[in-house]
């Protein structure tokens, strides 16, 4: 029988799950709402149930978990210290309760540590040893890729790139800090200087902008996008100043870290388009030539999935020794 790992991406919205193979693909995968339920044991009652149902179809067993979870998390314990999403959490050992609830091994880490090894294993990041990867959507997730391995750093929580400083008396962010790069960088970064140049009203498109701003029923950064691809100036605007931030932030990685490899993920990087000529150019301002010169930016190539397919492969990797 052929061995398969359930992987799970729980995120703020939705509870992602699916059934992958030893090489990666995925062999069934089913999605629901988180709802408003969010505490420790709902949260788990609601992956048994779903991993129930997905188990139906290939009426297989799963051998494995991976999950992945926004937040500070130590991979090596399997424990949830905090999660913007479940803010009730306090240390959940989310690890060891799935474990015994499911009775196999479970390996728990950071969603954007499992993108990167998605990425890693089948996507834009495959002929590369080395990487910086960064997710743009309502916040920014980040991982670093370092021969072939996420680096976790002292207990497991490095890689938090979206909580890098970029303006010191920026405005506040939820991790306690002031002008973290997710607050320019992402969905939320957006619309709140969308509202900041809808307010200021200077550039042509102000009042349009402010329409978009103000409709919480729609997917507002989609529409900005549309808006600024019609060369409305204000909308533009909130783009360039987006990639200007993340150029900044970019060159500061590049610099600190000496990887010049990045894939960008997340919603938000479907419109790149719009962002990357002013980041790329904040970016060649901010490195020595030399390293500017070896930057390679890629897209990421699994959308949703990347996570789901990081969790299955890093799953099976931490289990190899002990299930097999
Ligand atoms: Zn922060």
């Amino acid at each position: 029988m052929k061995h398969l790992a359930v992987a799970i991406d729980l995120g703020g919205t939705h509870l992602r799950m699916a059934l992958v193979s030893p090489e990666g693909e995925i062999v069934a995968q089913k999605k629901v709402m988180v709802g408003t339920e969010r505490g420790e044991k709902a949260i788990i009652q609601k992956i048994e149930s779903l991993k129930k149902k997905l188990e139906q179809e290939p009426h297989q067993k799963a051998t494995r978990i991976g999950l992945g979870i926004a937040g500070i998390v130590s991979s090596r314990e399997g424990i949830v210290f905090a999660s913007p999403h479940f803010p009730g959490w306090k240390d959940f050992k989310v690890g060891s309760l799935l474990t015994s609830q499911c009775g196999i091994p479970v390996f728990v880490d950071n969603d954007a540590n499992m993108i990167a090894r998605g990425e890693k294993g089948k996507g834009a990041g495959r002929d590369w040893q080395n990487f910086l990867m960064v997710t743009l959507g309502t916040g920014m997730g980040g991982a670093l890729m370092i021969d072939s391995e996420v680096f976790c750093g002292d207990h497991g929580f490095a890689g938090e790139i979206g909580h890098m400083v970029i303006q010191a008396e920026g405005p506040p962010c939820a991790c306690g800090s002031r002008g973290c790069f997710e607050l320019y960088a992402s969905a939320t970064g957006l619309i709140r200087m969308g509202q900041e140049a809808a307010v200021d009203g200077e550039l042509p498109g102000s009042e349009r902008l402010q329409e978009i701003i103000s409709s919480p029923h729609i997917d507002r950064t989609a529409r900005l996008a549309e808006e600024a691809r019609k060369f409305n100036e204000a909308a533009r605007g909130i783009f360039d100043r987006m990639g200007y931030y993340l150029g900044i932030g970019l060159a500061s990685l590049v610099n600190v870290t000496g990887l010049e490899k990045i894939v960008l993920g997340g919603g938000i990087s479907q419109s790149a388009d719009l962002f990357l000529p002013s980041a790329r150019e904040e970016l060649v301002r901010r490195t020595y030539k030399k390293t500017a010169e070896c930057v390679e930016i890629r897209m990421a190539q699994l959308g949703d999935s990347a996570g789901l397919i990081g969790a299955g492969l890093w799953a099976f990797k931490n289990s190899s020794s002990t299930s097999e």
